[in-house]
Parts: C-alpha cells; structure tokens; sequence
C-alpha cells in the first residue's frame, strides 16, 4: 500500500464530508447490527485488504455513521462539526504525545495549563486547580473522590468503610453517572439520595435541607452535594446560591455539574443561570458538548489548589514525575497515566474564535432554542411539555383525532429518526412522552430549526393519515 497515496485520497474524503455537514446529507442510513456486520466487512482475516479495499473501507465507515456534524442532528446533549478543533484532534494524534509529563508533552503541558486558568477565570476560582479528564461522569467521580476523601482522609490509604455512612444529594434528574461514581468508590448507589425537583425541573432547596436534616437524624453523614447545571432532560439549572448557603452551614462540597449546560459560564447575558458558581467547591465542564469539541474534551475544576495532587498520587511519588523544567507535571493531578491531549483541540478552536466568538456560539445555541420553543408554542398541534430552561425544547405532537399520544409520538420520533431527514430524542416526564430538541450546534441558524419543523411535521401528517 501507498500510504501517500492513501493519504492523499483522505483528504478528499474529508473534504467530501465537510462540504457535505449540511442539511443536505441523510443524518444516518440506518442498518440492522447484521446487516451493517456484512456490509462493511466488519471481520479481521488472516489476509490484508488491497489499498482500494482499504480506501474502501474509510468510505464505508463515513456512510453507515450518524452524521452528528449535520444541522438536522438534534439528538444529542453534543452535536456541530468545529472545524478548528478538529485541526486540532488531527495533530495531536500526529504528534501523539501524552499529558503525564513536560518532558513527554510540553507543549500541551502549557496549554492545558492556560486552558484550566482561563477556565477557572470563568468559574471564579481564585486559587484554583484543574485537570482534563476522560468525560463529565469522569469528572463527577473525581469530584465525589475529592469530597470523600476531604470528609475521610484515611480513605486514601486505609479504604472506605460502610461504617462511615456517607450520604450524597442530587437533583432527583441528575445523570446517573452520580450512582456510577458512588458505587465505584465504595460509598454505594442507595447512597445517593435524589432530592425532589419543581415543575422547572431545579431541584428544591427546601427538599434537600430536609433530605439532609433527616439523614443526620439517622445518623448518617451528609458529604456532598451536586448542582446539576443543566439537567439532561429539561434544561434546568439548580439554584447554586441557596444550595450553597446549606452547604456552607453543613459543610458539606458543592459540585457543579456542568457537563451540559457549565459552558453557558461563557455567555454575559445567560450566565445568571450559575450565579455564584465561585462558591461550589467543584465543577465539571465539557467543552466536547456545547463548545463543539469533538470527544474527548472534558475537565475538571477544583477551587482549592493541591486537592487533586494530594487525593490521586501523593500516597507513591511515582518515579516518572521529576518536576526538573520548572512547570508541574499534569500527571500528577490525573488518575490516568497515559493521557491523551485533550486541551490542545480546545485551545485551536479557542484561539480561531476569539473569547468573544465562543461567547457568541453560547448565546446563539440559546437564541435557537428560544426559537423553537416559539414554534412549537404557536402551532396548534405542537405542544410545550415543560417551559425552556436553556437548550432544551419539550414538546410533542397532537394529532387531530387523538387517542394515545405516547404511543403516536413514539413511532413520531422513530420515522422520523429512520427517514435520516432529522434526528431529535425523546424521554418521559410524569409518564408522558416527550419529544426533545437540543441545540448544540454552534453553528445552528433559523433556517435549520425552521426545516426542522418541516420535516417533523411532515412525518406527522404522514402518520395521521395511515
Ligand atoms: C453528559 C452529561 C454527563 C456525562 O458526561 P460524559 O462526558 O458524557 O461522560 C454528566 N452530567 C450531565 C448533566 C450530562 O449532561
């Protein structure tokens, strides 16, 4: 095989596929497990493939993949194609370096440096500390560890013991990766108590210091609280001001569970929505969702600077980490060793955008979804299931003869989903369904929401009239 040869047909796939992250390709064609396995060869032989073969298969590998850089793909809490962070994930799988050391990686040693300062700067973490890290739920275990281990110090040698009672508070819509988190430490997933949320979907302030004051009652011992910033369903914000006067009082760690919504920090006019944020302990945050970076790309911020050295490798000052060039090295502060380089695709697409520009992508992805909530609230057979928060619209269909709205919006959402026209999600909230819009692309316009509706309603008519 010519591997220049290769090289060259590449990049006219690639540019193939960007001309094409429109709404003029299908979002998906859409194959049966079986029917994909056959198609595309999916087999190792014995014998290696030809070149073309090989070309072939990049080809076949792009067609039978969701498009999630198409307008029309609103399934996701991620979506949109960055051009310059994905010049960014391209070269630093060329250079391949790996975070743990400045030896190893030094320039992304500095920029993930920056990047966790420039972060922290949003966050309001004076004297702040961070880590880029494999994703949120990764992001929400760090932080459960760190609390766990500020409360139990002796858990970082001695283990955890069921003896210590601990009990953690979520939004009862927090992502799951809470319970995940809980059960991996130790702590257990009955152990995360999920605290009852408003008709908005925020959870209630009251609700959690009754929660808490119930535990103590038991004899439990209340550790760590989340402020989901942006709950996956509804868009929702829980209230970090009032949440953090308990906390406080308690003194128990607030974590910001920013993993969708925290990039919402970077908009002057919607950052209200996460008002004193400087005041959680922890936030997670995932530019790999509204910022548009292709995955992985995810950190972890902590408002006290040594907490992540201190819990993850203080216990075997491991012989790899010689601090020699005057810089830290980042491996020390991550519960990996080998570590892809992450912030390096942020910082590219940072810097081709300006902070101005990612200030103006965030507003957008709001001013989109206030746009389609207009639709959906001026058609006469669309209906708002829940009042926007942020970036999530809740609706569903009305058909003019009635009958079983689930079961009418389900099969909605799946012809919809099979025509590759347009993708959006659904869930349920008190037992009904929900269809569910998420603008996530930077790059969205009125337009794209606009045929989206068209399309949505098209399948709709189509079903009323079977
Ligand atoms: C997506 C999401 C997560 C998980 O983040 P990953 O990067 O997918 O692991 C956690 N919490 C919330 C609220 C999310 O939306």
């Amino acid at each position: 095989m010519d591997n220049l040869r290769i090289l060259e047909s590449s990049f006219e796939k690639i540019r193939t596929y960007i001309r094409n992250n429109n709404n003029s390709d299908s979002i998906v064609k859409f194959k049966k497990p079986s029917e994909l396995n056959t198609l595309i060869g999916v087999q190792v032989e014995e014998q290696n493939v030809t070149e073309n073969e090989f070309l072939d298969l990049i080809d076949k590998y792009l067609d039978y993949s969701v498009k999630t850089g198409n307008k029309q793909f609103l399934n996701q809490l991620y979506s949109g194609f960055n051009f310059p962070a994905f010049i960014g994930e391209v070269f630093s799988a060329l250079a391949n370096t790996s975070m743990y050391t400045y030896e190893v990686a030094p320039v992304a040693t500095v920029i993930e440096t920056e990047m966790v300062r420039l972060m922290n700067s949003y966050a309001g973490y004076k004297n702040g500390d961070g880590i880029f890290v494999s994703g949120g739920s990764n992001a929400n275990l760090i932080a459960m560890f760190s609390a766990r281990n500020r409360i139990i110090p002796e858990c970082r040698v001695d283990g955890y013991d069921t003896k210590h009672k601990l009990k953690a508070f979520v939004n009862e819509q927090a992502h799951y990766s809470f319970e995940t988190a809980a059960n991996i430490l130790g702590i257990g997933a009955k152990n995360v108590v999920k605290v009852k949320s408003d008709a908005k979907g925020k959870m209630i302030p009251d609700e959690l210091q009754k929660e808490i004051n119930e535990c103590i009652d038991r004899g439990k011992k209340p550790f760590f609280v989340v402020a989901t910033c942006a709950t996956t369903l509804l868009g929702a914000y829980d209230p970090i001001p009032q949440l953090a006067d308990i906390c406080e009082k308690h003194k128990l760690w607030l974590h910001a569970d920013g993993s969708f919504g925290g990039s919402l920090i970077l908009s002057e006019t919607h950052r209200h929505l996460m008002k004193d944020i400087e005041r959680t302990d922890s936030f997670a945050w995932n530019p790999h969702k509204l910022m548009n970076i292709p995955l992985i790309c995810s950190a972890l911020l902590v408002k006290k600077r040594g907490t992540l050295q201190h819990n993850i490798t203080d216990i075997n000052t491991d012989y790899i980490y010689h601090d020699i060039d005057q810089i830290e090295d980042l491996g020390k502060k991550s519960i990996q060793c080998g570590r892809k380089v992450d912030a390096v695709k942020l910082w590219f697409a940072w810097k081709y955008f300006g902070l101005k520009g990612y200030k103006q992508r965030i507003d957008n992805l709001i001013n989109m979804a206030t746009y389609a909530e207009s639709i959906v609230a001026n058609h006469p057979q669309l209906e708002l299931m829940s009042e926007r928060q942020s970036f999530s619209v809740c609706f569903r269909y009305l058909p003019k003869k009635g009958g079983d709205l689930n079961k009418f919006n389900l099969e909605l959402r799946e012809n919809l989903r099979k025509s590759g026209k347009s993708i959006v999600n659904y869930s349920y909230l008190n037992k009904q369904l929900t269809i569910r819009l998420i603008t996530a692309n930077g790059e969205l316009a009125k337009s794209d929401i606009d045929l989206f509706f068209e399309n949505l309603l098209s399948e709709a008519q189509n079903l009323e009239a079977k």
